[in-house]
């Protein structure tokens, strides 16, 4: 099969784990080749599922303690079941502490933040990531007047190191909003605008940067839009974007 050695890395790929010029070149075979992008956005919709699930589980400090009292050498024991017991002692061990970096860090939002990169990666894999394909901010923003029920601003790019692609609805649940698409050196980069009080979820105030499948992501709200900033572009220019966001009149 052709794409047998790209199907390998698609992996490591989303988790970001492979080398700049390994991002590069997947990032390009992905973005022109259909089976290779569906294949893409299925892996993004099961991480997103077995994360869910995994923060379905959340182990009590009595459950740690039985578990470590399991696992620690009972002499009596024949060698074989102490090995079968520390084994599947060890995998509950592993799943917790999986499940628990996640717990108290991320409810609803964490929700959000994993449907916000799908969004981002299934744009990129379509054939038509934009609906409205133009450069120009003043074309953009008018396109968007009577598809969302909101208007807001777009930045000023020049002497930046970004460049506007287009923009295109989205919804997140059946919240309707912009979706933006910036390139900065090769990189491309979300950024989604939202009414903040029909989210279904509720963001700490200020703003939240973080790691979703390998992605860089940054939220804010500002005027009662909600503002999400997504690629695989560097923290430094997600931010420098953000930035530029931040500083436009809304
Ligand atoms: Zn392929």
């Amino acid at each position: 099969m052709v794409c047998e050695s790209w199907n390998a890395q698609l992996d490591s790929y989303l988790d970001g784990e492979l080398s700049e010029a390994e991002m590069r070149s997947v990032d390009r075979h992905v973005r022109s080749c259909h089976l290779c992008s569906v294949d893409t956005v299925t892996r993004v919709q099961m991480k997103r599922r077995i994360h869910l699930a995994g923060n379905r589980f959340t182990p009590s400090s009595l459950f740690r303690k039985r578990v470590r009292q399991a696992i620690a050498p009972k002499p009596q024991r024949s060698p074989s079941r102490v090995w079968v017991l520390a084994g599947a002692a060890a995998l509950i061990l592993v799943i917790g502490a999986l499940t628990s970096t996640y717990v108290g860090t991320l409810g609803d939002a964490g929700q959000v933040f994993s449907e916000i990169a799908d969004l981002h990666v299934a744009t990129l894999a379509s054939s038509s990531p934009v609906d409205v394909i133009s450069t120009d901010r003043h074309t953009v923003k008018p396109w968007f007047q009577g598809k969302i029920p909101f208007a807001f601003n777009l930045p000023e790019l020049q002497n930046s190191e970004f460049s506007l692609l287009g923009g295109r609805m989205t919804y997140l649940h059946q919240t309707p909003g912009a979706h933006l698409i910036y390139d900065a050196r090769k990189h491309h980069i979300s950024v989604f605008v939202f009414q903040e009080a029909s989210l279904p979820a509720r963001f700490e105030e200020n703003l939240v940067s973080q790691k979703k499948l390998g992605f860089n992501m940054e939220t804010w709200s500002r005027g009662g839009f909600r503002y999400f900033v997504i690629g695989d572009a560097s923290a430094e220019d997600i931010n420098n974007l953000a930035i530029l966001f931040k500083t436009t009149d809304s």
